[in-house]
């Protein structure tokens, strides 16, 4: 199979090099040191393997030679060293006639981890990588490569955690479509921008709609993926109010726009047995003993939810709190794939659709057990995209739409969907990408988040009080 991403017409920004490039490495300022020098992952030694290959200059980049001998993988990243870059910077990979494309965040400075999984069946011992860089500067040195063989049984049952609705398929449609997958949500999504105001000018009867739209969606869009509703389950707690929650955790806490506090309205979009019928209020310890329910009925050996310390929104991180304290009531042993909807403001993953995901620069230091990269091939990108593009808060509103065209009509801030952002240009990828860690390790996860946010409400705290 040639493995070939046809994005080159949609590149904005790239510098297209006529001729052969010369890679002078610009010179590094003192300020860009510590970058230069930093890598934010910490890899545990016992589950890769590393080798180190010797990347030589060529005229448009760096080469190297895949090792003679190496155990089996199924996810292989190579940590370059990036001079420096000007805007959307990219790197070709090609093993002869075969090629995977990879953006980098602009500017990029210091270590960064190149995918090479969508070059798996050409990497065989001896073969020559050749790696053309695209308005980026890479080292020739000696560098690491990272190999991951996670074993994943993915014919087990699976169950994808979702914030909110679409966050499912954003992370993993490719994942789970056509799997014994269930998918939960745990918010009806009812909270966001005013969007459908047109329609309903009451703040609280139009996220009552917004929610209750998004509920549904999902519940029934996972079928595309063929995940019947008997999987599906939307849990009805409010969007944006998951950490206020977790603050007070007995405290019934009502809708952002609204005075509304039982979260029935929104779980009669259900048509699965995996939500409990008790009697349920929008508080932090009926949400745990929820997912305590939904853990028992699904029995999953794969659970798939956002990583805390990467996904910065606020009900993604404490989505994977609650999932937490839940695993505490619950046996089972499962395999914990983690993902990342919103890191770097929400730029990353970087350059079109279709291209390959990797690893997202960081600062923060992050230990990591393995790394899993799913490949997804062009058929599966194409359902995801048509799922994503069901969900009702990923496409125009009605009164949006009847007025597109109108060059005078005030527009929401993210209308049309800004590239830069925008899930139809970030979601259907190569690959999916997953930071793999057994039951201890997803609680060590969570406990350097905790941390991390504890200290940083200290730190509001005290300004308040100054
Ligand atoms: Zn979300």
């Amino acid at each position: 199979m040639i493995v070939i991403v046809a994005a080159t017409s949609r590149i904005s920004g790239a510098q297209a090099p006529s001729g052969p490039q010369v890679n002078v490495p610009p010179a590094a300022s003192a300020a860009t040191a510590a970058r230069y020098e930093s890598d934010p992952y910490e890899f545990a030694a016992a589950d890769s393997v590393t080798h180190v290959i010797r990347l030589s200059r060529i005229a448009d980049g760096v080469r190297f030679t895949w090792p003679r001998a190496v155990t089996p993988w199924d996810t292989a990243l190579l940590a370059v060293r990036s001079w420096g870059a000007k805007q959307s910077p990219w790197v070709e990979v090609s093993v002869g006639e075969f090629r995977i494309q990879q953006y980098l965040d602009s500017n990029a400075v210091g270590v960064r981890w190149l995918n090479l999984g969508g070059l798996r069946e050409q990497l065989a011992a001896g073969a020559e990588v050749i790696i053309r860089t695209h308005a980026v500067t890479l080292e020739a040195e000696a560098a690491t490569l990272r190999l991951f063989d996670n074993h994943l049984d993915l014919q087990q049952r699976i169950l994808v955690i979702a914030p909110h609705p679409d966050d499912a398929e954003i992370a993993a449609f490719g994942l789970y479509a056509d799997r014994q997958a269930s998918v939960v949500t745990v918010t009806a999504g009812n909270a966001g921008d005013m969007n459908y105001r047109a329609s309903v000018s009451d703040p609280a009867e139009h996220y009552s709609l917004k929610g209750y739209l998004r509920a549904v969606d999902s519940v029934t869009i996972p079928w595309q993926g063929n995940i019947p509703p008997e999987r599906t389950a939307n849990l009805g707690y409010f969007d944006g109010r998951l950490d206020a929650m977790y603050l007070a955790p007995k405290q019934t806490i009502p809708e952002v726009y609204g005075a509304n506090t039982d979260v029935a309205p929104y779980r009669r979009a259900n048509l699965s047995k995996l939500v409990s019928s008790a009697a349920r209020s929008n508080t932090w310890q009926h949400l745990v003993e929820d997912l305590v329910q939904v853990l028992r009925k699904v029995n999953p050996g794969i659970v798939v939810m956002p990583d805390p310390r990467l996904d910065t929104h606020l009900d993604h991180e404490f989505t994977s709190v609650a999932l937490d304290q839940a695993l505490e009531q619950w046996q089972g042993n499962p395999i914990f794939l983690l993902y990342t909807n919103h890191t770097d403001s929400n730029h990353y993953p970087y350059g079109p659709a279709g291209s390959v995901v990797s690893l997202p620069p960081g600062e923060a230091h992050l230990s990591m057990q393995k790394i899993y990269s799913h490949p997804t091939a062009h058929a599966l990108q194409i359902r995801k995209l048509f799922a994503l593009e069901s969900m009702h808060d990923l496409r125009l509103s009605p009164d949006e739409q009847t007025t597109c065209s109108s060059a005078t009509i005030a527009r929401r801030p993210d209308y049309p969907r800004m590239p830069e952002d925008d899930y139809f240009r970030r979601a259907p990828r190569a690959n999916e990408l997953f930071y793999v860690f057994n039951k201890t390790g997803v609680h060590a996860v969570i406990q350097d988040f905790l941390a991390h946010y504890n200290a940083a409400q200290g730190t509001r705290s005290a300004q308040q009080v100054h």
